[in-house]
């Protein structure tokens, strides 16, 4: 009888620990992000709005109707729906996994002095952002920034840097990572503006490599193909500490991933980052190939695809998607949860 008992506590206090995981965690259990991603995906499957990039000529030509969502958990998990398979260019969302690398290699402090870490509220490819800031400092993710950043991995030849950047990639993604050779064709026949502001940087003083090659390197690394699946694997490593959660591989060190999610706080969708943190609460990147990826630290990364973009450059599908998703899983950093 006595021994009947002390199993029934044991089973009484194992429910009541998995309901209490369930009470803050129920949100976020894996059947209710399946839930919430399906309405997400019927809610906006059908929105119109916003066109495709087409300063890069390739970016014109993929299909503004694909349209995927991927959820990566801190433990691991990869909850997946719509045209998740589908490789399209990763573009300026490469630009956070660059930063990651220069910062592991040089350190975050070398980061903020001699690239910068502040928002310049301008457009991604501004030449007045530089113009304006003092001693020329840019955040590491508009054009400016991110192509001095990538002039600032240290090795002993470009391609040695290139092979440093494949590799965290690589590691980030848990696969090689291909380059469309078609879109990096057609980025590297239209990059003059890119040019141009990498050569003005570099009059300045805040370029630290041969220009030609890493711009060259920052086109290459925009035209990386990745699927949503990718992306969001890449971002659930940021939500998961460093450590690849699919892969278990440990990528970057822990202490540095607040300060990449911090710089996307600030500037991850350009101009319009101000809007998107007031509606979310949580760090987000875009890019102009149609994807933008957001991190809620310790919990999951959500990964959207979807071409078609807005005035400044991001994914008008994919902000609206996930903007309900992040409020349905109460992901916002900033709000006390009370
Ligand atoms: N490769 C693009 C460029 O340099 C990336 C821009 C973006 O995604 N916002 O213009």
């Amino acid at each position: 009888m006595k021994k009947n008992n002390t199993a029934l506590l044991v089973i009484i206090c194992l429910l009541l620990a998995g309901g209490g995981a369930y009470g803050q965690k129920g949100t976020l259990s894996e059947k209710n992000i399946r839930l919430v991603m399906q309405a997400a995906y019927n809610e906006f499957k059908g929105t119109s709005g916003g066109a495709n990039a087409d300063y890069i000529p390739y970016l014109a030509s993929v299909n503004p109707n694909l349209y995927g969502i991927v959820v990566c958990t801190a433990d691991g998990k990869v909850l997946e729906v719509g045209d998740t398979k589908f490789e399209f260019g990763i573009e300026s969302i490469s630009k956070v996994f660059v930063l990651a690398l220069a910062m592991q290699e040089r350190g975050a402090q070398a980061i903020q002095d001699s690239i910068g870490v502040n928002a310049t509220g301008m457009p991604f490819n501004s030449v007045m952002a530089v113009e304006l800031e003092p001693q020329r400092a840019v955040n590491p993710l508009v054009n400016a920034g991110a192509m001095a950043t990538n002039s600032f991995v240290p090795g002993s030849s470009s391609a040695e840097k290139w092979t440093k950047i494949d590799n965290i990639f690589a590691k980030f993604a848990g696969r090689r990572l291909p380059v469309i050779q078609p879109l990096y064709a057609s980025e590297t026949a239209t990059n003059q503006h890119n040019r141009a502001i990498a050569w003005l940087l570099y009059s300045y003083g805040r370029f630290y490599d041969n220009v030609d090659d890493a711009v060259d390197r920052y086109t290459k690394a925009c035209s990386y193909g990745t699927t949503t699946r990718d992306l969001a694997v890449m971002a659930g490593t940021l939500a998961n500490g460093g450590m690849n959660p699919v892969t278990r591989e440990k990528v970057i060190n822990a202490a540095l991933c607040p300060k990449v999610l911090a710089t996307m706080m600030m500037e991850g969708l350009y101009d319009n980052t101000g809007s998107w943190l007031y509606h979310t609460g949580i760090p987000g990147k875009s890019g102009v190939g149609g994807g933008i990826i957001a991190v809620a630290p310790g919990k999951l990364a959500i990964a959207v695809f979807s071409p078609p973009l807005d005035k400044a450059g991001n994914s008008v599908k994919a902000q609206k998607t996930l903007e309900y998703m992040i409020n349905r899983l109460k992901l916002n950093l900033l709000d006390s949860g009370r």
